[in-house]
């Protein structure tokens, strides 16, 4: 419960993020504009080079300038949007992922979803943050609720390999097309109305920071499947 409160706080915290990124980079972005389209009358000038010459110069500068503020103040953002440096520990993920589901049951209910839990029984122990690798299968089942607003199947299982765990959260939803597939990593890439984009971005960080991946397989009206894979404890 108070993770789900922790998780509330940091979605709202990253909205709130997103707007202010949006405001500030809208002031630069102007003087870009601007400074651009002065700059083009300059070139206009520029038959005669001495003085004009020198006042293009001063034009690109003040571009240049507006364009690395604004690349300071995104990566400042993104930075903020980040999550730390993981605890890494011994985690049984069948644990893990059971909390998720149990915790997800009611809206998964709801939306008319049902859950099949495919555990392999002898799934070995991963070495990983809970808190973390929780969120991480949060916004996995909650995007796959959200594909399925007809309601759907939603298949989550474990196995074993050699020196990794993988998990699969496979959804019969609405698929996506192969564009949308190819952007959904990217922070603040989302096809939905308010949505953030940021949940796919945010959780490939965190595998990526546990030594493990996340991928996508995925064809429109197909259904999804996400295979995230973890180094074993
Ligand atoms: P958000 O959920 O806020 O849109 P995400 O980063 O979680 O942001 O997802 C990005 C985009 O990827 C979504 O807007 C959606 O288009 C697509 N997507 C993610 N998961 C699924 C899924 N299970 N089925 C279909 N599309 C998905
Ligand atoms: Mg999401």
């Amino acid at each position: 419960q108070a993770e789900a409160l922790a998780r509330a706080e940091q979605l709202a915290a990253v909205g709130r993020i997103s707007a202010q990124i949006a405001h500030e980079v809208r002031n630069p972005l102007s003087s870009i504009g601007l400074n651009v389209e002065m700059l083009g009358d300059a070139l206009d000038r520029a038959t005669f080079p001495e003085q004009d010459g020198r006042e293009a110069k001063e034009l690109l500068t003040a571009v240049t300038r507006e364009v690395d503020r604004l690349t300071d103040v995104t990566e400042q953002y993104l930075r903020m949007a980040r999550p730390p440096k993981p605890t890494l520990v011994a985690e049984d993920v069948m644990e893990v992922l059971g909390g998720v589901l149990d915790f997800s049951r009611g809206e998964l209910e709801r939306a008319g979803v049902d859950v099949v839990r495919d555990f392999a029984p002898d799934t070995p122990p991963v070495l990983a943050d809970e808190g973390q690798l929780r969120q991480v299968l949060l916004n996995l089942v909650r995007n796959s609720r959200e594909a399925m607003p007809d309601g759907g199947r939603l298949t989550v299982s474990t196995r074993g390999m050699e020196k990794e765990v993988e998990i699969t959260v496979q959804d019969t939803g609405r698929g996506m097309t192969e564009a949308v597939r190819e952007r959904l990593f990217e922070p603040f890439f989302s096809t939905k109305e308010g949505g953030t984009g940021l949940g796919l971005s945010v959780s490939q960080q965190i595998l990526q920071a546990h030594g493990g991946t996340l991928a996508c397989q995925s064809s429109s009206g197909q259904g999804t499947t996400f295979v995230l894979r973890l180094p074993r404890a």
